[in-house]
């Protein structure tokens, strides 16, 4: 969609990216640590002033302690921390449960691994977790729970009784989690990120997967970072390994001086906040339905009521006669299902989402 969005000079509401640079003083922090030849391969692990900054933040935004030695690792981006923690559980014939809609990196991980993926769809039209068909779907041969919370594509935001229900079934089941949080500083309205990582059962058996791109708005720097338990992590730096061995390091010391200062995190819920309501603001000039994302920098909006035509068809439409593109939802699920709903990404500059709302009100 990005490139349709290119070849027709369409307003590019659909790749999930800041349409804005970083804050100046992170760049400037790389080019100090580049000078200062901190260019050479970093330790496998991530280098220790990065991590223990990160154990920092851990402990201010959910209250939990993790060993920066033995249980923190830094990776070339949340896709490969996702990647690597799939690699080091499942096995040939080990069953996955899935939640679609998924982001399209989870299911190709696990088939490389020779696993199974048992797709579990979420509840429309709010995408929350039906925990009975969760229940329902768990096998002895279950090995692995995958979560995303806020939810790419459709801004959900899970609750505790979630992170109850899930630590109960896998107590008794014995599978792992991963849990993909690259927007946990993303939530909007006095909510609450609540991490898997809060919860002491959950703690013991989940891959936290978070990405500094998502954070800071640097997504072409792919860099993030998995929280673990230390057995876990042992096996997880085993593939990290033989994957990507270490990650840029002049980012990462960058980043370690950079997150020195909290209010980077935590001013980035307010942020968006503010492009969340522009964008529903305007959204509610044109003939879209839509429940306000409750995190993530993606609105979903529903279209069933104005065309039977399928979502990619919308969303190519759009692009080529509209000017604006956004993503068709149902690329998120195994089985293309279309539910007439588009994603919109917010995390753009103000004037480009006035335009492109100026563009979407005349449809009709
Ligand atoms: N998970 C989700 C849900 C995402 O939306 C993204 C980024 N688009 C990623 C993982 C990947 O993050 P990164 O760019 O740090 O690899
Ligand atoms: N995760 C981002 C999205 O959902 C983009 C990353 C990608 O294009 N792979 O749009």
């Amino acid at each position: 969609m990005s490139k349709l969005a290119t070849d027709h000079g369409a307003i590019n509401l659909s790749q999930g990216f800041p349409g804005f640079d970083c804050d100046p003083h992170l760049l400037d922090l790389v080019t100090k640590y580049m000078k200062a030849g901190f260019n050479q391969y970093a330790p496998m692990s991530g280098v220790p002033v990065l991590r223990e900054r990160l154990a920092e933040k851990t402990k201010l935004c959910y209250g939990v302690e993790y060993d920066f030695e033995e249980e923190i690792t830094i990776v070339s981006g949340a896709t490969e921390a996702l990647y690597a923690a799939v690699t080091a559980v499942v096995k040939n014939g080990d069953e996955v449960i899935l939640l679609e809609p998924a982001y399209d990196s989870y299911a190709p991980a696990v088939l490389l691994s020779g696993g199974i993926p048992i797709y579990v769809p979420l509840r429309l039209p709010d995408f929350s977790v039906d925990w009975d068909l969760v229940k329902s779907s768990i096998t002895e041969r279950t090995k692995l729970i995958m979560v995303n919370t806020p939810h790419n594509p459709s801004g959900h935001v899970w609750n505790q009784n979630d992170l109850n229900t899930l630590a109960e079934i896998v107590q008794d089941q014995d599978v792992y989690v991963i849990s993909d949080e690259v927007y946990e500083h993303i939530v909007f309205d006095g909510r609450k990120h609540l991490s898997l990582m809060t919860h002491p059962i959950l703690r013991e058996r989940t891959f936290v997967c978070g990405s500094f791109g998502k954070t800071f708005h640097v997504t072409g720097w792919k860099i993030g970072y998995c929280l673990a338990p230390k057995e876990l992590t042992k096996e997880f730096r085993k593939i990290h390994q033989f994957l990507t061995f270490s990650t840029a390091t002049p980012l990462q010391y960058a980043l370690a001086e950079y997150l020195e200062n909290s209010s980077r995190y935590l001013e980035l819920p307010l942020f968006y906040q503010d492009k969340r309501d522009l964008f529903l603001e305007g959204l509610r000039q044109t003939s879209f339905k839509f429940s306000p994302a409750e995190g993530s920098f993606f609105q979903m909006v529903s279209f069933g009521h104005l065309t039977d035509e399928s979502d990619r068809n919308l969303a190519v439409r759009l692009t080529k006669e509209i000017g604006v593109a956004s993503i068709p939802v149902s690329v998120f699920y195994q089985g293309k299902t279309d539910h007439k709903l588009l994603r919109f990404c917010f995390a753009k500059t103000d004037r480009d989402l006035e335009m492109a709302l100026e563009k979407l009100a005349k449809l009709s």
